[in-house]
């Protein structure tokens, strides 16, 4: 009988609230990368509702069909809510029954409150009665269930509109952020580990449009990385996380650096090589900042001197989100991200090969630069963006050049 009413998903998005006049521009993004990632689900149309978009489902779609449209949307960077419930007429007996309807779907709860709101005051019935009617008719049909007007388990939400109400009483958190495609692009670095993955999609959640760029040790080690950024670049796909990835064959220049450099500088020297082509590859992608999963001290090449030698090597600011996190934290978030899983694997990547017993961890910046005089680098550079090969993933913001 519920099938009668449309089905409705709201999405609410504190953050953006807060952007002033810019607003509208974060309002169409969010709009325009939720109606991408739902192509595959049953949905008429979106819409801004009073400071909400409202995602209106299709005539007959059940309960787990909209579960699963929540779903999907709560982990859209610029989410900061998604509620499922119903859309119906503005009469209160109508209202009553899909109250209960919407009460009923929300699972075990055992207190509730009502939460009623009119934004046209055309409407003859006021918010407090609202409370009092659709409480009565709750309390009818769930006698069994306490009224609770602080902290209930449950609250079910009627909102009266211009021509419509909306009423839902389930409700989860999204991951907020903003929008895909409000904050610029970067090239993140990444690698199939547990930690670039998760800093790109802290980025990501920041609105920034992400091109990762994998540095593979292929053809002087097999190319199992590339398939596991393939498969974490899938998973970030899904909520639109990543547009492209640009696969760097690297193990070549590697081993040329393993010959020629003193063993303590090579791995600094493997990175500032892996900067200075990702920068390139961000300029040609209009990127402006690269990012990297570094954190402080957790590896022989993440000391302030050595992120520091890095650094030095490119003109662009270099982003590292987990800078400050433990690896736990960083884990946790994989796990939740479902990057974890892939990132566990094992992968013989370009760092492992051709590691020295004692890399430096003071590196100095003279010596360094010393070392690498006697590269080729320019041509290397060169050689090595020509050779860098896109893969392009779903992006609702990002058009490839
Ligand atoms: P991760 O878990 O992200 O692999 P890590 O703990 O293994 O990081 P490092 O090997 O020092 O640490 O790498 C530090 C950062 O350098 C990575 O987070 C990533 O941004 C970048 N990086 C390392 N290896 C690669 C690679 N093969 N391709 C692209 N970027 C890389
Ligand atoms: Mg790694």
């Amino acid at each position: 009988m519920e099938e009668r009413h449309q089905r409705i998903c709201l999405i609410h998005y504190h953050e953006i609230g807060l952007k002033g006049r810019n607003r509208s521009v974060f309002e169409k993004r969010l709009l325009k990368n939720v109606e991408a990632l739902l192509s595959d689900f049953p949905v008429v149309t979106i819409h801004r509702i009073s400071g909400r978009l409202c995602v209106f489902l299709r005539e007959g779609t059940t309960f787990e069909r909209a579960l699963e449209v929540a779903a999907t949307v709560r982990y859209v960077p610029g989410v900061a809510r998604v509620s499922c419930g119903f859309k119906c007429e503005r009469d209160l007996s109508v209202m009553n029954e899909v109250a209960i309807n919407a009460l009923a779907e929300t699972g075990d709860f055992e207190s509730f409150k009502v939460h009623a709101r009119r934004n046209h005051t055309d409407f003859e019935t006021d918010s407090m009665q609202m409370n009092q009617i659709v409480g009565a008719a709750l309390c009818g049909a769930f006698p069994d269930k306490k009224v609770k007007m602080k902290d209930p388990d449950v609250t079910v939400a009627v909102e009266v509109v211009q021509n419509a109400v909306y009423i839902y009483a389930r409700s989860e958190r999204g991951v907020g952020g903003l929008p895909v495609g409000s904050s610029g692009r970067v090239a993140c670095l990444l690698s199939s580990g547990i930690d670039s993955p998760v800093a790109l999609w802290k980025m990501a959640r920041r609105g920034a449009i992400c091109i990762g760029v994998h540095f593979s040790g292929r053809p002087q080690t097999s190319d199992t990385s590339e398939y596991l950024v393939d498969d974490i670049a899938h998973v970030l796909e899904r909520t639109g996380c990543i547009a492209r990835v640009y696969v760097v064959p690297f193990g070549d220049y590697q081993k040329e650096i393993a010959l020629t450099v003193p063993p303590s500088l090579r791995v600094i020297m493997y990175r500032r090589l892996m900067f200075k082509v990702a920068e390139r590859i961000a300029l040609r992608e209009k990127a402006g900042a690269l990012v990297t999963g570094e954190s402080l001290g957790q590896v022989a090449s993440q000391t302030l001197d050595n992120i520091r030698a890095t650094d030095h090597a490119v003109d662009m600011p270099v982003f590292r989100p987990l800078i400050g996190s433990d690896k736990l934290d960083i884990i946790e978030d994989a796990q939740r991200l479902g990057t974890f899983e892939i990132s566990s694997q094992d992968a013989p990547d370009c760092c492992t090969l051709f590691m020295p017993r004692n890399p430096e961890t003071h590196a100095k910046i003279p010596a360094v630069l010393e070392a690498e005089a006697a590269l080729p680098l320019d041509r290397w550079i060169d050689e090595l963006v020509e050779s860098a090969e896109p893969h392009d993933y779903a992006c609702p913001s990002y058009r490839p050049r």
